[in-house]
């Protein structure tokens, strides 16, 4: 999900609505808005669909007013499968002190366990998210301000979090004691600015100012920005796969920017594993960095071999198996004129269900493609993520249940490598590869190192 708040400017929710727009890649199902006016106090709307489609109509934007506005893009990973309208958020909830909206991105590893509890004591829930528990926990508290209430919420709540919020007076920024999920600090004018990514704050002319670290909490009112540290410190682990493919590649993470990073992934996996060919083609867009790192380092040509119609989503957002397979065709298609007779090397991302490789090697062959070798700028998903990423259960991935040799059978490829591990570490930065006594990220999807128990899945059956 992509997550975004503004203090301190006129019509706040006008500059919200810009930086969901920026950040629909990380949520295309629903999004919403909740401002603040000191005359008008709090207003939301929520909607499924593009912001573009929603957050335009000024009719709309008028129901909008004040200085203060948080808002959240979201696809399903926690909550129900049919997309309901009471599981969007923000969540706003009016307690003690005036309440408070919640945006958050992630995913609550023991949330089940705490919705039990705060039923049987007597919450009301609204919606089917993980995320509601966080505004009960607050309402509980017997803290004095909000900030301290959430902090004393938070403390309850594992797993992975970045949050933005807002209560009448104050945006609220915060990010588990790991670091997970992404959120950065901007300013715009003589206002704040809290955003998933740097490319939403590109939109509005923000000027990025630093990251929220892992662990922090930010409470921004008129004297500024005030840092708070509620949790035991912990050594980070930012997810590796945010600079693989969930982050926008003009976005900077840790001061790296996200494309030369993917670029990098390239290089590296043509070093591991070279193969003859006459073409490098990206599966549009999320394989292209990669795709152009490839090519440089091994030195042959890169070429549009698919084309992307740009007026498709992303198709694992789509919650269907149905559409999701229609999606593929939906979404790309062969450039004939240059894959006809040629040895092909497609790179992608990652290979998940492998629903999208299989189509696109098929394509590619009816094109009339002399050879495909498949290269993967990650390491085969065997596991999936609890942490906000919407993986499907272990028996659907495809690495979960077949070796690299068996997959690329599956596949009716000529090769398929994926990157190693050390590889990955290498192209985010780390010189040695993956120190396995303490790795710098998480990397749980590919290596089954969870670095929070999933403690609702393991109740549910999950083994590690
Ligand atoms: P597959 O078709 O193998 O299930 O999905 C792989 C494709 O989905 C890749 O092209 C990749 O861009 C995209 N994808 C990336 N991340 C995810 C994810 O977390 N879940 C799913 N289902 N697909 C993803
Ligand atoms: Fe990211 Fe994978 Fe960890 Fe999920 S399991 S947070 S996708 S690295
Ligand atoms: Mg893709």
């Amino acid at each position: 999900c992509g997550i975004f708040g503004v203090y301190g400017v006129s019509d706040a929710a006008n500059f919200v609505a810009l930086g969901l727009h920026a950040l629909q890649h990380r949520g295309q199902e629903a999004g919403g808005i909740v401002a603040h006016h000191p005359d008008h106090g709090f207003n939301s709307a929520r909607r499924f669909g593009y912001v573009r489609d929603n957050f335009t109509r000024q009719s709309l934007m008028e129901t909008l007013p004040g200085p203060l506005s948080i808002g959240h893009v979201r696809y399903s990973t926690a909550g129900g499968k049919t997309p309901v309208i009471r599981d969007v958020q923000p969540f706003f909830g009016e307690f003690a002190m005036g309440g408070a909206a919640i945006a958050h991105n992630g995913n609550i590893t023991n949330a089940d366990a705490l919705r039990k509890e705060l039923v049987e004591r007597g919450s009301i829930f609204q919606s089917n998210s993980d995320s509601e528990c966080i505004i009960h926990l607050m309402a509980r508290s017997l803290q004095r301000t909000i900030p301290e209430r959430m902090e004393d919420a938070l403390r309850r709540v594992e797993g992975a979090f970045s949050i933005v919020a807002m209560t009448r007076s104050k945006l609220i920024g915060v990010r588990d004691p790991l670091g997970v999920r992404p959120l950065v600090l901007g300013q715009v004018g003589d206002g704040w600015v809290l955003s998933s990514e740097t490319c939403a704050l590109d939109i509005i002319g923000a000027k990025y100012v630093r990251e929220i670290e892992p662990g922090e909490m930010v409470v921004i009112n008129g004297n500024g920005v005030e840092s708070h540290r509620p949790f035991r410190p912990q050594p980070s682990r930012f997810c590796i796969f945010e600079h693989v493919y969930f982050s926008r590649p003009d976005s900077i993470i840790g001061g790296q920017s996200v494309y030369e990073t993917r670029h990098q992934i390239g290089v590296e996996l043509a070093k591991e594993s070279p193969v003859e060919a006459d073409l490098v083609c990206p599966v549009p867009d999320s394989g292209t960095p990669a795709a152009i790192g490839f090519s440089h380092e091994s030195g042959i040509p890169y070429a549009m071999g698919i084309i992307r119609n740009q007026y498709m989503g992303r198709t694992f957002i789509e919650p269907t198996e149905q559409i999701r397979n229609m999606g593929v065709r939906l979404k790309l298609n062969v450039n004939r004129a240059l894959i006809e007779g040629k040895r092909v090397i497609l790179v992608d991302d990652s290979v998940v269900r492998g629903t999208t490789s299989r189509k696109i090697k098929d394509m590619i062959l009816d094109a009339g493609a002399k050879e495909v070798h498949f290269r993967i700028a990650s390491p085969p998903t065997a596991w999936p993520c609890f942490y906000g990423v919407d993986t499907p259960n272990r028996e659907k991935l495809l690495a979960a249940t077949m070796s690299e040799d068996e997959m690329r059978e599956h596949l009716a490829v000529d090769s398929l490598k994926f990157i190693s591990l050390d590889g990955l570490y290498r192209a985010v930065g780390e010189a040695k590869g993956r120190d396995k006594s303490c790795p710098q990220y998480c990397d749980a999807c590919f290596s089954g190192d969870y670095p929070v128990e999933p403690s609702d899945q393991i109740e549910k059956g999950f083994e590690l």
